[in-house]
């Protein structure tokens, strides 16, 4: 019989198991019982949908068998079961993604206490078996096949009998190496233990033969007589997390119960357990990761929420329980509401499904406010992974979206200029002199470059607010919002400022400012659109502003998302008719044309660089520059 091998990361994974110097080998055991629920789960799904499966929620079970004798455990279950090709896909490769994290982060020489955390499936046992035995029949298949590996060397599978439904995985237990006591895990009293610790809200029983102490029949009172007797017993209570009382649950418990679930070997930001009853009834328990999944924005990236109807899995990401713009979050929903035999089709219709969806959306916003509000390093953190997804969610309100964008837009940060970090909304509006009007912003691609922006110069002479955009799609969210608190957003790049205060120097350019301005354009030709002079600038001698509408940061954006459509907008050169460099040019142009021409070009690949624009023809620019040097 030809032995396979394992695929090479599997390989490696599974060097790392049987060398593990890993202390709580004890996990194996999570793992192996969260394999067999979920193939109960599979099966029992199935037959809500299949008339012909007779079985009920009740006649599923894991048995955990201990033999001494031969130093093997057994987890039986009567789930899915798996034919020759899932046990070659799901045994013979890593088969979760959350496995090749873990995979990344070992080689990162990340602390191996992830594998405590996070757990990496099936492959675990091999911390404590020296070898291990899989037999299974698949549901509706009459032929069963036997797994058995002894480690690194590869696995056979072949042929074998049967008689119901299911998977036994038998493990035999290691021999004791000093202080390893690996035959602890052959005591069944121990490893009911570790049922309860690690597995006691499994939904379908755990049964186990325990050792029972009994008082013998007959014996008398004054001198009772006790015996030991074996007895099958349901090791856990079978409750799920989320219907217990979150009185009754350890913040540990619900973390271990997130990583285990969800594959994620960091504890979540955000455990939120929800409880309505009234017109719907329903129990969430719900958590925002710590950091954004690596695949987030990756097709593969399934958003959405375990659907349970009074605690059986009807949909694993059920999308139409969240909104688009919290896709980042986890968690199950359990209502005892939603009826069973229910179609994947007829659901997202169900009424039912959209009075809890829309109730679930007001708690997680209400929860993120109060994160913010009572623990703002960890919202700007959390911020800082999934800020982006509710600006995604401004945007679609715009589209018609169900989401409420004024919420919304309490949740938003934006960095700011006086304050030096980020800032809500909110918070900008209630430190606002009352002469101001508007709430000012300023695009570019980083903070450090919009504090460069001559146009941010008069603002922040009076001391005024403005917050920086720097994320793609800020502006076009920005747009949507309108205002906020009745104070409209109001770009410092474009536009007019209305400071109140300004000089209108533009109307009282003279004739021969005029003359400059017509002269910069003339040189300029098709690069800039209009030539004034500025309302803005103090210190610089030049800017460039968008025209009326689009900014520079939205230009890039649509060049990026749609490089097939050509798309730009005005670019409009301002001149600082205060700053020396204007007198130069004045200057210039009575005595050498050249030069004035050669300064007017420089000005505006100046602003252009500022604004933070890619200049057409930089080895001109260079040119134009030396040309000066001479
Ligand atoms: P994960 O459970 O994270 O997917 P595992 O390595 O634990 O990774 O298991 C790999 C796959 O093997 C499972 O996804 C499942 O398809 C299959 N499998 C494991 N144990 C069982 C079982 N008892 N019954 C049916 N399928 C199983």
């Amino acid at each position: 019989m030809a032995k396979k091998q394992f695929k090479a990361e599997s390989k490696r994974l599974l060097d790392l198991m049987i060398n593990s110097i890993y202390t709580h080998k004890e996990i194996f055991l999570r793992e192996i019982l969260s394999n067999a629920s979920d193939a109960m789960d599979k099966l029992a799904y199935l037959s809500l949908t299949d008339d012909k499966i007779e079985l009920r929620r009740e006649d599923f079970g894991i048995d955990v068998r201990i033999d001494a004798d031969t130093r093997t455990i057994t987890v039986s279950d009567n789930g899915i079961g798996m034919d020759k090709d899932d046990l070659e896909n799901h045994l013979g490769v890593i088969a979760s993604s959350g496995s090749l994290k873990f995979r990344d982060e070992v080689e990162e020489g990340a602390d191996v206490d992830i594998i405590g955390q996070f757990g990496v499936g099936f492959y675990s046992a091999f911390m404590v078996a020296s070898e291990i035995t899989v037999v299974t029949r698949k549901y509706g298949a009459e032929q069963a096949y036997r797994w058995h590996s002894a480690g690194a060397d590869g696995y056979t599978v072949t042929e074998c009998e049967k008689e119901s439904v299911g998977t036994d995985v038998i493990m035999v237990i290691k021999e004791d190496e000093g202080e390893e006591t690996y035959s602890e895990y052959l005591d069944a009293q121990r490893v009911a233990q570790l049922v309860r610790k690690y597995s006691d809200y499994i939904r379908y029983p755990i049964r186990m033969t325990l050792p029972q102490s009994r008082r013998k029949e007959g014996s008398p009172d004054d001198k009772p007589e006790f015996e030991t007797v074996y007895e099958e017993q349901t090791v856990n209570s079978m409750v799920p997390l989320w219907q217990r009382k979150r009185s009754e649950v350890t913040d540990e418990e619900y973390e271990k119960f997130y990583m285990e679930k969800f594959h994620d070997w960091q504890k979540p930001r955000r455990i939120l357990t929800v409880s309505v009853e009234g017109a719907v009834t329903y129990k969430a328990l719900v958590y925002v990761p710590s950091q954004r999944p690596y695949n987030y924005y990756a097709e593969e990236y399934k958003s959405g929420l375990q659907l349970y109807s009074a605690g059986v899995l009807i949909m694993e990401d059920c999308s139409d329980l969240l909104p688009d713009y919290l896709r980042f979050v986890r968690g199950v929903v359990d209502s005892p509401d939603l009826s069973l035999n229910i179609s994947r089709e007829l659901l997202q219709h169900d009424r039912q499904l959209k009075v809890i969806a829309t109730s679930l959306e007001k708690k997680i916003r209400g929860d993120l406010e109060k994160l913010m509000r009572e623990e703002r390093e960890s919202y700007e953190a959390f911020f800082h992974s999934f800020g982006r997804s509710l600006k995604y969610g401004v945007l679609g309100s715009a589209r018609g979206g169900a989401s409420d964008k004024d919420a919304l837009c309490e949740l938003l940060l934006y960095y700011s200029s006086t304050e030096k970090k980020l800032v809500s909304l909110r918070e900008y509006v209630d430190r606002m002199s009352e002469e101001q009007k508007y709430i000012y912003y300023a695009p570019g691609t980083s903070v450090a470059q919009i504090d460069r922006l001559p146009q941010t110069e008069l603002l922040k002479e009076k001391n005024w607010e403005i917050l920086y955009l720097t994320e793609d799609i800020d502006e076009f969210a920005v747009q949507v919002i309108g205002s906020y608190a009745e104070k409209p957003l109001r770009s410092v790049v474009d536009g007019d400022l209305e400071l109140g205060d300004e000089k209108d120097k533009e109307e009282n350019a003279s004739e021969e400012k005029k003359s400059v301005l017509d002269f910069v354009k003339e040189t300029l030709g098709d690069r800039v659109r209009e030539v004034r002079l500025s309302k803005r600038l103090k210190t610089h001698p030049v800017c460039m502003t968008a025209g009326e509408g689009m900014s520079f940061e939205m230009e890039k954006y649509m060049r990026a998302v749609q490089p097939e459509v050509p798309f730009a907008v005005g670019r409009i050169l301002e001149l600082n008719a205060d700053h020396p460099a204007f007198a130069a040019l004045e200057a210039a142009m009575e005595s050498d044309r050249e030069k004035a021409a050669t300064y007017a070009k420089i000005l505006c690949d100046q602003a252009a660089l500022i604004a933070g624009l890619e200049l057409e023809d930089p080895g001109e620019y260079t040119d134009l520059v030396c040309s000066l040097m001479k």
